[in-house]
């Protein structure tokens, strides 16, 4: 059994390269690639912030949100909210000879220089812990993977705490699975307004609103909509506007319980 590894490493230094060496066999012979991309990614923390929580000084993402400070590693993100969910709204569109043709998530933009034609891929990423945090943010680059990690970087460091509620008299169960009240949010010509619905309504709302108010845990909602919502990147800040009303409240302790505010 310990025929051929006996033999070749009398000391600790042999042994050590040894070791590596079989890693990399193991890589080679397929198979084990898996666990390289599995293994947990270390982080040296580049900011005081990232240092303060890798080191446990701050409980909460909370914390930092209430005061203020502003989040420059997504590392910290990834920190307090390990089971993030990352979705992307459909800003493109497929080329089509009537109207266009399949929405996609990423967009296409060309510009012309001396070579040719220079593409560009657009991503607009919503992060949430499907329990009332989400961030939203854009990324574009040449090509589409960077493109997408670098919206959803952005989303992560533009974070915000959503407020929930049962928000609706005709409900009343004082559970938070709604809107607290009719909140707005605009960007550009698009308005979206977010109206507390009772439970087990669902979400009436635009199908790219869905996808970001279900990543805030919102279950119930209707909405109306104004303005240009054939432009998805206006619609979905809109709808990331709106909900981020409800972070800026304060709310009299006893309403917060009467309306089951989370
Ligand atoms: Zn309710």
């Amino acid at each position: 059994m310990a025929g051929p590894s006996a033999g070749g490493r009398p000391g600790g230094r042999g042994g050590f390269g040894g070791g590596r060496g079989r890693g990399r066999r193991k890589g080679a012979a397929g198979g084990y690639r898996r666990d390289e991309d599995a293994a947990p990614k270390i982080w040296i923390p580049k900011t005081a912030l990232g240092r303060d929580v890798l080191a446990g000084k701050v409980k909460s993402f909370d914390e930092i949100l209430s005061k203020g400070i502003k989040v420059m590693e997504p590392e910290i993100v990834d920190y307090f909210f390990p089971q993030l969910a990352v979705d992307f709204v459909m800003i493109g569109q497929s080329k089509g000879k009537f109207g266009g043709g399949a929405r996609r998530v990423y967009k296409n933009t060309q510009k012309k220089v001396r070579e040719g034609a220079r593409t560009k891929f657009s991503y607009l990423a919503i992060v949430g812990n499907n329990d009332g945090y989400i961030g939203m943010g854009k990324g574009s680059s040449r090509e589409s993977l960077p493109a997408k990690e670098s919206s959803t970087k952005a989303a992560k460091l533009n974070m915000v705490r959503v407020l929930r509620a049962c928000g609706s008299w005709e409900c009343g169960c004082g559970k938070p699975h709604s809107v607290p009240f009719k909140i707005r949010g605009k960007s550009s010509s698009v308005m979206v307004e977010l109206i507390p619905a009772p439970r087990g309504t669902g979400l009436v709302v635009h199908p790219e609103a869905k996808r970001i108010l279900a990543l805030a845990g919102i279950t119930d909602a209707w909405s109306r909509i104004d303005g240009e919502t054939r432009n998805r990147i206006n619609l979905g800040y809109a709808t990331f506007e709106a909900l981020k009303q409800t972070s800026t409240l304060s709310v009299p302790k006893e309403f917060a319980e009467k309306w089951g505010l989370k």
